[in-house]
């Protein structure tokens, strides 16, 4: 995977305000925040997107995401917020880093949803959810 931006942030080339760090992951704050408090979860694995992390990175942030939540909420007074996490260019990922927004949401500030849902076609949904649990069982 080539070089980004956060590789340089971990690596403490480029400044950041730090929020958290252990061994495996790196909290920061957005550089272009939805709103204030918006921070960056990072693994310090340099995998460009989330189906391409090792276990062990993805526990590591599991591990740590509900508590920087609970700080993000408890600093900024905010009562809700969104998680995000883009893979790929067409979902909007711009740093090739696998990265966790969380994002307060506030009055008129936060993450801006456009959710248009469809209707599930059942027989479509009974296949794909087979494939899904065949290709889960050959990776475990
Ligand atoms: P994404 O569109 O999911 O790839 O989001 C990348 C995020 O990284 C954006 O929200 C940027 O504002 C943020 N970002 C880019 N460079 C920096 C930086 N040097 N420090 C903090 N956040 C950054």
């Amino acid at each position: 995977m080539s070089e980004t931006i956060f590789s340089k942030i971990i690596r403490g080339e480029i400044p950041c305000h730090r929020v958290y760090e252990d061994d495996s992951v790196l909290a920061f704050l957005d550089i272009g925040p939805l709103s204030t408090g918006h921070t960056l979860v990072i693994p310090k694995e340099p995998a460009v997107t989330l189906d391409a992390l090792s276990d062990e990175s993805a526990a590591a942030l599991g591990r740590v995401l509900p508590r920087l939540c609970r700080a993000v909420l408890k600093s900024t007074g905010a009562t809700a917020y969104n998680i995000l996490q883009n893979n790929g260019s067409e979902a909007h990922q711009v740093v090739m880093h696998v990265h966790f927004h969380i994002i307060p949401r506030f009055e008129g500030r936060g993450l801006d949803i456009g959710w248009k849902p469809g209707e599930l076609d059942h027989d479509e949904a009974e296949r794909l959810a087979g494939q899904m649990r065949q290709l889960l069982d050959q990776d475990p």
